[in-house]
């Protein structure tokens, strides 16, 4: 008799699985329908159905080394044809996101953003940082006068804060991402990454611009619009925030929407007509860009109301994601409108709502729904590289 291989299920994994959404995975009798129906799985290495099977095993380090989870880009085509009812889409979603919590740094903190019912508890940070900021400072009150937010949260109170987010996101990325790359790269069973590194990664950033896997499945094709409204939105608004430090910092325009500011008007060899051009492209861009990010958000929402849970459960880790980027614009939206019509009272309240939301989505990048966007482009950059995409 040959040496047998003994396979110790983790049971607690399997546990945490079925409680984070993938409740349906032990159905699974693996016929293989799922892997022949996706339209995205190499011919030579398909999933989902070793997946699934690792997943009800509870094999965490071989799901951890696994770069397939992420090739997957939750179609649920095979979700549709599995004669189980075993969801392998959904599941694969709740792998994407347990992977996430294993990865990330620090954990604590990835526990508790992924923890919907801890969401609560992740905006009480930045309110209770916010309002210590404005006690200490003296800006803990309504400003007199027309609304101005910088006379209640003052510019040079607020970057300090995004940017030391922003650091610590950096940081938390670097080691989380080495974390990710380290447990792909030591799987036995898979070849070594050795391809090249930079053709890989420009690959794999025209295949995001382009969403061009996204238009391979048939199932959920509606899909692929609300996801580059939501990509697009994000990267819109990424840009806006630099264009707004390079007006700010590089320019030295602090109050952009003073448009007659002396100092300002100088640096346009004193064209108003340019310093507005200016500001209107920087606000135009800005909204239009959140206003993607909205839409992105409703068609998600709306996607999943037409289906009804029969081809995708929405998990209360990604739709509690998709409220906040609602959330956002809104409050986003109303700040501004509630200071053109000068409406003080409600205006603060509105701003500081505003950048609450502001610091959940950046703060916790690396945890929430959008660390997504940086472990699959690692996972694909990976697969390039061992020719497995
Ligand atoms: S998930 Fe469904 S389709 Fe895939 S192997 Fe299991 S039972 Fe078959
Ligand atoms: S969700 Fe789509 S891409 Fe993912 S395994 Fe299923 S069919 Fe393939």
């Amino acid at each position: 008799m040959g040496d047998g291989t003994v396979v110790t299920p983790d049971l607690d994994f399997v546990k945490s699985l079925k409680s984070s959404g993938a409740d349906t995975v032990k159905r699974c009798y693996q016929c293989a329908t799922c892997s022949a129906v996706c339209s995205l799985t190499p011919p030579d290495d398909p999933f989902p159905r070793r997946e699934m099977s690792m997943a009800q095993w509870g094999l965490k380090a071989d799901l951890a080394a696994d770069p397939n989870i992420w090739l997957c880009h939750n179609c649920n085509e095979c979700t549709k044809y599995c004669p189980r009812g075993a969801r392998p889409g959904d599941v694969l979603a709740v792998l994407r996101k347990q992977a996430i919590t294993e990865n990330a740094f620090p954990g604590f903190l990835a526990k508790i953003v992924g923890e919907p019912k801890l969401l609560i508890l992740t905006f009480l940070i930045p309110i209770v940082l916010f309002l210590l900021i404005l006690n200490a400072t003296g800006h803990l009150n309504i400003p007199d006068g027309p609304v101005v937010y910088d006379h209640f949260f003052p510019i040079h109170y607020v970057d300090p804060i995004f940017l030391t987010s922003a650091t610590f996101v950096f940081i938390s990325f670097v080691i989380s991402i080495s974390r990710f790359w380290k447990n792909l790269n030591t799987n036995p069973h898979k070849l070594m990454a050795e391809g090249n590194l930079v053709k890989s990664i420009v690959e794999t950033l025209k295949e995001f611009l382009l969403h061009k896997k996204f238009e391979k499945c048939t199932v959920n094709k509606d899909r692929t619009w609300a996801h580059r409204f939501v990509f697009f939105g994000f990267l819109g608004l990424f840009i806006t925030t630099n264009w707004a430090v390079f007006y700010i910092y590089v320019l030295g325009w602090h109050s952009p929407y003073r448009v007659d500011d002396p100092a300002i008007l100088a640096l346009f060899n004193g064209s108003k007509e340019l310093v507005v051009l200016c500001y209107l492209a920087f606000k135009g861009f800005g909204n239009l860009s959140a206003l993607a990010l909205f839409i992105g958000a409703v068609l998600i929402f709306n996607n999943k109301a037409k289906d009804k849970g029969f081809v995708t459960k929405m998990s209360a880790f990604d739709s509690s994601f998709n409220v906040v980027v609602m959330l956002l614009f809104i409050t986003g939206i109303l700040s501004e409108l509630l200071r053109w019509g000068n409406v003080a009272n409600i205006a603060y309240p509105m701003y500081f709502a505003h950048l609450v939301f502001v610091f959940y989505t950046i703060a916790f990048l690396p945890f929430t729904k959008l660390a997504h966007m940086v472990y699959r482009t690692t996972a694909i950059v990976y697969a390039k590289m061992a020719n497995k995409d």
